[in-house]
Protein backbone atom coordinates (compact mmCIF):
# COMPACT_ATOMS: atom_id res chain seq x y z
CA UNK A 1 0.00 0.00 0.00
CA UNK A 2 1.43 3.62 -0.80
CA UNK A 3 2.31 5.37 2.17
CA UNK A 4 0.80 8.57 0.99
CA UNK A 5 -3.26 8.06 0.06
CA UNK A 6 -5.78 10.78 0.58
CA UNK A 7 -9.06 9.85 2.35
CA UNK A 8 -11.31 8.19 0.31
CA UNK A 9 -15.30 10.09 0.18
CA UNK A 10 -16.14 6.81 2.22
CA UNK A 11 -13.55 7.29 5.00
CA UNK A 12 -14.01 10.99 5.32
CA UNK A 13 -17.53 9.95 5.61
CA UNK A 14 -16.89 7.40 8.30
CA UNK A 15 -14.28 9.47 10.28
CA UNK A 16 -15.57 12.72 9.71
CA UNK A 17 -12.20 14.05 12.14
CA UNK A 18 -9.77 12.43 9.45
CA UNK A 19 -7.68 8.78 9.62
CA UNK A 20 -5.13 8.38 7.76
CA UNK A 21 -5.86 6.19 4.95
CA UNK A 22 -3.65 3.26 5.21
CA UNK A 23 -4.53 3.17 8.80
CA UNK A 24 -8.19 2.64 7.83
CA UNK A 25 -7.08 -0.25 5.24
CA UNK A 26 -5.17 -1.86 7.45
CA UNK A 27 -5.96 -6.01 7.85
CA UNK A 28 -5.82 -6.58 11.69
CA UNK A 29 -3.36 -9.04 12.99
CA UNK A 30 -5.51 -12.26 12.96
CA UNK A 31 -4.27 -14.17 15.97
CA UNK A 32 -5.09 -17.68 16.44
CA UNK A 33 -8.25 -18.28 18.43
CA UNK A 34 -8.27 -18.60 22.04
CA UNK A 35 -10.02 -21.86 23.90
CA UNK A 36 -12.17 -20.41 25.65
CA UNK A 37 -13.91 -18.85 22.87
CA UNK A 38 -13.99 -22.07 20.77
CA UNK A 39 -15.04 -24.06 23.52
CA UNK A 40 -17.92 -21.41 23.98
CA UNK A 41 -18.41 -20.59 20.31
CA UNK A 42 -19.07 -24.76 19.18
CA UNK A 43 -20.46 -25.86 22.73
CA UNK A 44 -17.18 -28.16 23.04
CA UNK A 45 -15.23 -29.18 26.38
CA UNK A 46 -12.07 -30.35 24.89
CA UNK A 47 -10.36 -28.43 22.82
CA UNK A 48 -6.45 -28.01 21.98
CA UNK A 49 -4.72 -24.88 21.00
CA UNK A 50 -2.10 -25.45 18.91
CA UNK A 51 -2.27 -22.33 16.63
CA UNK A 52 0.36 -19.34 18.18
CA UNK A 53 3.03 -21.41 19.13
CA UNK A 54 2.64 -21.50 22.41
CA UNK A 55 4.11 -23.65 25.06
CA UNK A 56 1.98 -26.31 25.88
CA UNK A 57 3.23 -26.28 29.89
CA UNK A 58 2.67 -23.99 32.27
CA UNK A 59 5.48 -22.18 34.21
CA UNK A 60 7.75 -24.18 36.51
CA UNK A 61 7.13 -24.38 40.32
CA UNK A 62 9.87 -21.44 40.92
CA UNK A 63 8.86 -19.14 38.35
CA UNK A 64 5.06 -19.46 39.55
CA UNK A 65 6.52 -18.74 43.18
CA UNK A 66 8.28 -15.63 41.94
CA UNK A 67 4.79 -14.07 40.44
CA UNK A 68 2.93 -15.05 43.34
CA UNK A 69 4.87 -13.11 45.61
CA UNK A 70 4.87 -10.13 43.12
CA UNK A 71 1.40 -10.07 42.94
CA UNK A 72 1.19 -9.00 46.80
CA UNK A 73 2.78 -5.37 45.13
CA UNK A 74 0.77 -4.71 42.17
CA UNK A 75 -0.40 -1.50 44.15
CA UNK A 76 3.30 -0.38 43.21
CA UNK A 77 3.84 0.74 39.34
CA UNK A 78 6.38 -1.53 38.24
CA UNK A 79 10.47 -1.08 38.13
CA UNK A 80 10.54 1.23 34.42
CA UNK A 81 14.43 -0.12 33.56
CA UNK A 82 13.71 -3.50 34.54
CA UNK A 83 16.92 -3.71 36.66
CA UNK A 84 17.15 -7.08 38.21
CA UNK A 85 16.08 -8.64 34.86
CA UNK A 86 18.26 -6.36 32.64
CA UNK A 87 21.14 -7.12 35.06
CA UNK A 88 20.37 -11.31 35.12
CA UNK A 89 19.69 -11.31 31.25
CA UNK A 90 23.42 -9.30 30.45
CA UNK A 91 24.65 -11.78 32.28
CA UNK A 92 23.03 -14.55 31.09
CA UNK A 93 23.65 -13.33 27.38
CA UNK A 94 27.18 -11.87 27.59
CA UNK A 95 26.10 -8.47 26.79
CA UNK A 96 25.91 -5.24 28.60
CA UNK A 97 22.64 -4.50 30.48
CA UNK A 98 22.37 -1.38 27.98
CA UNK A 99 22.44 -3.46 25.02
CA UNK A 100 19.14 -4.31 26.14
CA UNK A 101 15.64 -3.30 25.60
CA UNK A 102 12.56 -4.89 27.00
CA UNK A 103 8.96 -4.89 25.25
CA UNK A 104 5.76 -6.10 26.23
CA UNK A 105 6.55 -8.78 24.20
CA UNK A 106 8.77 -8.92 21.73
CA UNK A 107 6.02 -7.20 18.91
CA UNK A 108 6.88 -4.11 21.16
CA UNK A 109 10.25 -3.49 20.02
CA UNK A 110 9.49 -4.52 16.52
CA UNK A 111 7.03 -2.21 16.14
CA UNK A 112 9.26 0.59 18.56
CA UNK A 113 12.42 -0.12 16.05
CA UNK A 114 10.07 0.98 13.51
CA UNK A 115 8.63 4.00 14.74
CA UNK A 116 12.21 5.22 15.84
CA UNK A 117 14.08 4.78 12.68
CA UNK A 118 12.10 4.40 9.67
CA UNK A 119 9.80 7.23 8.07
CA UNK A 120 7.04 7.95 5.99
CA UNK A 121 7.93 6.63 2.49
CA UNK A 122 10.87 5.09 2.86
CA UNK A 123 11.34 1.11 2.21
CA UNK A 124 11.22 -2.01 4.40
CA UNK A 125 12.24 -4.88 2.93
CA UNK A 126 10.40 -8.73 4.46
CA UNK A 127 10.11 -12.03 3.25
CA UNK A 128 6.62 -13.37 2.05
CA UNK A 129 5.42 -15.42 3.82
CA UNK A 130 6.83 -14.09 7.53
CA UNK A 131 5.50 -13.13 10.72
CA UNK A 132 2.64 -10.71 10.19
CA UNK A 133 3.24 -7.75 12.45
CA UNK A 134 6.77 -6.92 10.45
CA UNK A 135 4.02 -5.57 7.52
CA UNK A 136 1.71 -4.09 9.77
CA UNK A 137 3.78 -2.03 11.92
CA UNK A 138 5.38 -1.10 8.70
CA UNK A 139 2.48 -0.25 7.18
CA UNK A 140 1.06 2.04 10.37
CA UNK A 141 4.41 4.09 9.90
CA UNK A 142 4.04 5.06 6.40
CA UNK A 143 6.33 2.21 4.95
CA UNK A 144 6.61 0.87 1.97
CA UNK A 145 6.88 -2.68 2.40
CA UNK A 146 8.74 -5.25 -0.31
CA UNK A 147 7.98 -9.08 0.57
CA UNK A 148 9.76 -11.22 -1.44
CA UNK A 149 8.69 -14.65 -1.65
CA UNK A 150 10.40 -17.36 0.35
CA UNK A 151 12.15 -19.81 -1.99
CA UNK A 152 11.73 -23.53 -0.98
CA UNK A 153 10.49 -22.14 2.68
CA UNK A 154 14.00 -20.63 3.00
CA UNK A 155 14.48 -16.50 2.98
CA UNK A 156 15.94 -15.63 -0.73
CA UNK A 157 18.58 -13.35 0.79
CA UNK A 158 20.07 -12.70 -2.70
CA UNK A 159 16.08 -11.25 -3.69
CA UNK A 160 16.08 -9.31 -0.58
CA UNK A 161 19.53 -7.48 -1.21
CA UNK A 162 18.16 -7.00 -5.01
CA UNK A 163 14.83 -5.85 -3.85
CA UNK A 164 17.07 -2.81 -1.80
CA UNK A 165 17.09 0.53 -3.24
CA UNK A 166 18.25 4.30 -1.56
CA UNK A 167 14.84 4.32 0.16
CA UNK A 168 15.25 0.77 2.55
CA UNK A 169 15.91 1.38 5.71
CA UNK A 170 14.85 -2.18 7.58
CA UNK A 171 15.14 -5.61 6.83
CA UNK A 172 12.96 -7.86 9.06
CA UNK A 173 14.89 -11.80 8.87
CA UNK A 174 12.43 -13.89 11.06
CA UNK A 175 15.35 -16.43 12.14
CA UNK A 176 13.93 -19.11 12.29
CA UNK A 177 11.27 -17.92 10.12
CA UNK A 178 7.09 -18.17 10.90
CA UNK A 179 5.20 -19.74 9.44
CA UNK A 180 7.86 -21.54 7.19
CA UNK A 181 10.55 -22.95 10.77
CA UNK A 182 13.55 -23.00 8.49
CA UNK A 183 16.44 -20.79 9.43
CA UNK A 184 19.23 -18.22 8.09
CA UNK A 185 22.50 -20.03 9.09
CA UNK A 186 26.20 -18.24 10.64
CA UNK A 187 27.44 -17.86 7.15
CA UNK A 188 24.43 -16.72 4.76
CA UNK A 189 23.48 -14.12 7.74
CA UNK A 190 27.32 -12.75 7.70
CA UNK A 191 27.29 -12.32 3.96
CA UNK A 192 23.94 -10.83 3.74
CA UNK A 193 25.71 -8.60 6.42
CA UNK A 194 28.45 -7.98 4.59
CA UNK A 195 26.78 -6.55 1.50
CA UNK A 196 24.17 -4.98 2.94
CA UNK A 197 25.09 -1.33 3.92
CA UNK A 198 25.39 -0.16 7.30
CA UNK A 199 22.84 2.98 6.54
CA UNK A 200 19.89 0.03 6.79
CA UNK A 201 19.25 -1.36 9.69
CA UNK A 202 18.83 -5.59 10.18
CA UNK A 203 16.36 -6.61 12.32
CA UNK A 204 17.05 -10.53 13.47
CA UNK A 205 13.78 -11.83 14.74
CA UNK A 206 14.69 -14.77 17.05
CA UNK A 207 11.60 -15.89 18.78
CA UNK A 208 12.16 -19.55 18.80
CA UNK A 209 16.09 -19.16 19.05
CA UNK A 210 16.11 -21.60 22.52
CA UNK A 211 14.37 -24.26 20.15
CA UNK A 212 16.85 -24.07 17.63
CA UNK A 213 19.90 -26.82 18.11
CA UNK A 214 21.30 -26.63 14.52
CA UNK A 215 25.06 -26.24 14.63
CA UNK A 216 25.06 -23.67 12.19
CA UNK A 217 22.33 -20.99 13.59
CA UNK A 218 23.95 -17.49 14.15
CA UNK A 219 25.67 -16.69 17.02
CA UNK A 220 23.87 -12.91 16.28
CA UNK A 221 25.01 -11.63 19.26
CA UNK A 222 28.97 -11.78 18.48
CA UNK A 223 27.98 -10.24 15.61
CA UNK A 224 26.90 -7.28 16.75
CA UNK A 225 30.82 -6.08 17.48
CA UNK A 226 31.08 -5.70 13.58
CA UNK A 227 28.03 -4.94 12.63
CA UNK A 228 26.61 -1.50 14.30
CA UNK A 229 23.20 -1.77 12.28
CA UNK A 230 22.01 -5.29 13.52
CA UNK A 231 19.30 -5.48 16.22
CA UNK A 232 17.99 -8.91 17.70
CA UNK A 233 14.82 -9.46 19.13
CA UNK A 234 13.70 -12.52 21.58
CA UNK A 235 10.99 -13.28 24.05
CA UNK A 236 9.56 -15.14 26.78
CA UNK A 237 6.63 -16.01 25.11
CA UNK A 238 7.75 -19.55 23.38
CA UNK A 239 9.95 -21.94 25.01
CA UNK A 240 9.91 -20.23 28.63
CA UNK A 241 6.52 -20.24 28.34
CA UNK A 242 4.94 -16.41 29.21
CA UNK A 243 2.77 -15.56 26.00
CA UNK A 244 0.05 -14.20 28.51
CA UNK A 245 2.47 -12.34 30.61
CA UNK A 246 4.13 -10.07 27.53
CA UNK A 247 7.73 -10.09 27.93
CA UNK A 248 9.88 -10.16 25.25
CA UNK A 249 13.28 -7.91 24.42
CA UNK A 250 15.55 -6.59 22.02
CA UNK A 251 19.47 -6.70 21.57
CA UNK A 252 21.65 -3.97 20.01
CA UNK A 253 24.16 -1.57 20.27
CA UNK A 254 24.13 0.48 22.84
CA UNK A 255 23.51 4.05 20.63
CA UNK A 256 20.46 1.76 19.41
CA UNK A 257 18.88 0.82 22.49
CA UNK A 258 18.80 4.50 24.00
CA UNK A 259 16.93 5.70 21.05
CA UNK A 260 14.77 2.54 21.53
CA UNK A 261 14.30 3.02 25.37
CA UNK A 262 13.46 7.22 24.40
CA UNK A 263 10.01 6.06 22.88
CA UNK A 264 9.24 3.51 25.05
CA UNK A 265 6.40 3.89 27.39
CA UNK A 266 7.46 4.00 30.82
CA UNK A 267 6.53 1.13 32.25
CA UNK A 268 5.93 -1.03 29.58
CA UNK A 269 6.97 -4.69 31.26
CA UNK A 270 4.25 -5.17 34.30
CA UNK A 271 6.36 -6.47 37.23
CA UNK A 272 4.49 -9.67 37.58
CA UNK A 273 6.28 -10.23 34.16
CA UNK A 274 9.60 -9.19 34.86
CA UNK A 275 9.35 -11.26 38.42
CA UNK A 276 8.34 -14.48 36.28
CA UNK A 277 11.25 -13.71 33.19
CA UNK A 278 13.76 -13.34 36.12
CA UNK A 279 12.75 -16.95 37.52
CA UNK A 280 12.76 -18.81 34.24
CA UNK A 281 16.22 -17.61 33.81
CA UNK A 282 17.53 -18.94 36.73
CA UNK A 283 15.07 -22.28 36.43
CA UNK A 284 16.90 -23.27 32.78
CA UNK A 285 16.86 -27.01 33.65
CA UNK A 286 13.21 -26.85 33.70
CA UNK A 287 12.84 -25.22 30.56
CA UNK A 288 15.65 -27.72 28.40
CA UNK A 289 13.35 -30.23 29.29
CA UNK A 290 10.71 -29.16 27.84
CA UNK A 291 12.58 -28.07 24.58
CA UNK A 292 13.79 -31.72 24.77
CA UNK A 293 10.26 -33.15 24.91
CA UNK A 294 9.18 -30.72 22.15
CA UNK A 295 12.02 -31.87 20.31
CA UNK A 296 10.97 -35.86 20.95
CA UNK A 297 7.48 -35.14 19.81
CA UNK A 298 8.71 -33.23 16.62
CA UNK A 299 10.54 -36.47 15.53
CA UNK A 300 7.06 -37.99 16.27
CA UNK A 301 5.17 -35.96 14.41
CA UNK A 302 7.78 -36.47 11.30
CA UNK A 303 7.33 -39.91 11.34
CA UNK A 304 3.49 -39.82 11.67
CA UNK A 305 2.91 -37.52 8.42
CA UNK A 306 5.36 -39.48 6.52
CA UNK A 307 3.34 -43.01 7.58
CA UNK A 308 -0.21 -40.75 6.10
CA UNK A 309 2.10 -40.07 3.00
CA UNK A 310 1.60 -36.18 3.79
CA UNK A 311 4.38 -33.58 2.79
CA UNK A 312 5.59 -31.06 5.39
CA UNK A 313 8.68 -28.80 6.03
CA UNK A 314 11.30 -29.60 8.21
CA UNK A 315 11.53 -27.38 10.99
CA UNK A 316 13.89 -26.05 14.22
CA UNK A 317 11.09 -24.68 15.69
CA UNK A 318 7.81 -25.38 17.77
CA UNK A 319 5.80 -25.42 15.02
CA UNK A 320 5.66 -27.14 11.41
CA UNK A 321 3.63 -26.17 7.93
CA UNK A 322 1.87 -29.46 7.04
CA UNK A 323 0.12 -29.68 2.97
CA UNK A 324 -2.91 -31.45 3.66
CA UNK A 325 -3.53 -31.34 -0.05
CA UNK A 326 -6.67 -30.36 -0.07
CA UNK A 327 -8.08 -26.74 0.37
CA UNK A 328 -6.68 -26.03 3.72
CA UNK A 329 -9.83 -23.53 5.08
CA UNK A 330 -11.85 -26.97 5.12
CA UNK A 331 -9.21 -28.84 7.20
CA UNK A 332 -8.94 -26.14 9.57
CA UNK A 333 -12.49 -25.33 10.01
CA UNK A 334 -13.06 -29.14 10.65
CA UNK A 335 -9.82 -29.45 12.87
CA UNK A 336 -11.88 -26.74 15.24
CA UNK A 337 -14.82 -28.20 14.80
CA UNK A 338 -13.38 -31.47 16.75
CA UNK A 339 -11.90 -28.76 19.00
CA UNK A 340 -8.34 -28.33 17.50
CA UNK A 341 -7.45 -25.03 16.86
CA UNK A 342 -4.64 -24.97 13.86
CA UNK A 343 -4.04 -22.23 11.82
CA UNK A 344 -5.18 -22.18 8.47
CA UNK A 345 -2.21 -21.12 5.71
CA UNK A 346 -4.40 -19.78 3.00
CA UNK A 347 -4.57 -15.88 4.02
CA UNK A 348 -0.52 -16.29 3.99
CA UNK A 349 -0.63 -17.11 0.29
CA UNK A 350 -0.64 -21.09 0.92
CA UNK A 351 -3.95 -22.50 0.38
CA UNK A 352 -3.14 -26.05 1.17
CA UNK A 353 -1.00 -25.59 4.17
CA UNK A 354 -1.88 -25.73 7.97
CA UNK A 355 0.55 -24.41 10.58
CA UNK A 356 0.85 -26.87 13.39
CA UNK A 357 2.15 -26.18 16.94
CA UNK A 358 3.85 -29.10 18.59
CA UNK A 359 2.24 -29.75 21.80
CA UNK A 360 2.30 -31.84 24.67
CA UNK A 361 1.87 -35.92 23.36
CA UNK A 362 -1.45 -36.17 24.05
CA UNK A 363 -2.46 -32.81 22.12
CA UNK A 364 0.01 -34.39 19.32
CA UNK A 365 -2.27 -37.73 18.85
CA UNK A 366 -4.88 -35.83 19.14
CA UNK A 367 -4.38 -33.83 16.45
CA UNK A 368 -3.27 -36.65 14.14
CA UNK A 369 -6.47 -38.76 14.93
CA UNK A 370 -8.56 -35.85 14.02
CA UNK A 371 -6.71 -34.96 11.31
CA UNK A 372 -6.72 -38.67 9.80
CA UNK A 373 -10.41 -38.90 10.15
CA UNK A 374 -10.91 -35.57 8.31
CA UNK A 375 -8.71 -36.77 5.64
CA UNK A 376 -10.07 -40.12 4.80
CA UNK A 377 -13.40 -38.54 4.17
CA UNK A 378 -11.80 -35.37 2.02
C1 LIG B 1 5.58 -15.22 18.54
C2 LIG B 1 6.49 -14.42 17.71
C3 LIG B 1 7.00 -13.18 18.13
C4 LIG B 1 6.69 -12.43 19.34
O1 LIG B 1 6.01 -12.72 20.31
P1 LIG B 1 5.85 -11.84 21.60
O2 LIG B 1 4.88 -12.63 22.37
O3 LIG B 1 5.35 -10.49 21.20
O4 LIG B 1 7.21 -11.75 22.24
C5 LIG B 1 7.86 -12.50 17.31
N1 LIG B 1 8.25 -13.01 16.16
C6 LIG B 1 7.80 -14.19 15.72
C7 LIG B 1 8.28 -14.69 14.41
C8 LIG B 1 6.90 -14.93 16.47
O5 LIG B 1 6.43 -16.07 15.99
Amino acid sequence: MPPFMAMTEETKKKYPFGVKERIARLEPYRPGKPIDEVKRELGLKDVIKLASNESPYGPSPKVLQAMRQTIKQVNRYPDGGCFYLRDALAKHLGVEPNQLIFGNGSDEVIVTALRAFVQEGEEVVIAKPSFLIYEIASCVVGAQVKAIPLKDFQYDLEGMKKAVSPKTKMIFIGNPDNPAGSYVSQKQLENFLNEISSQILVFVDEAYFEYVQAADYPDTITLLSKYPNLIIARTFSKMYGLAGLRVGFGIARSEVIDILNRLREPFNVNSIAQAAALACLKDQAYYRRIAKEIEEQRKFLYQSFEKMGLSFVKTVTNFLLIDVKTKSDEVSCRLLKKGVIVRDMAFWGLPTFIRVTIGAPSENRKFLRVLKEILKSA
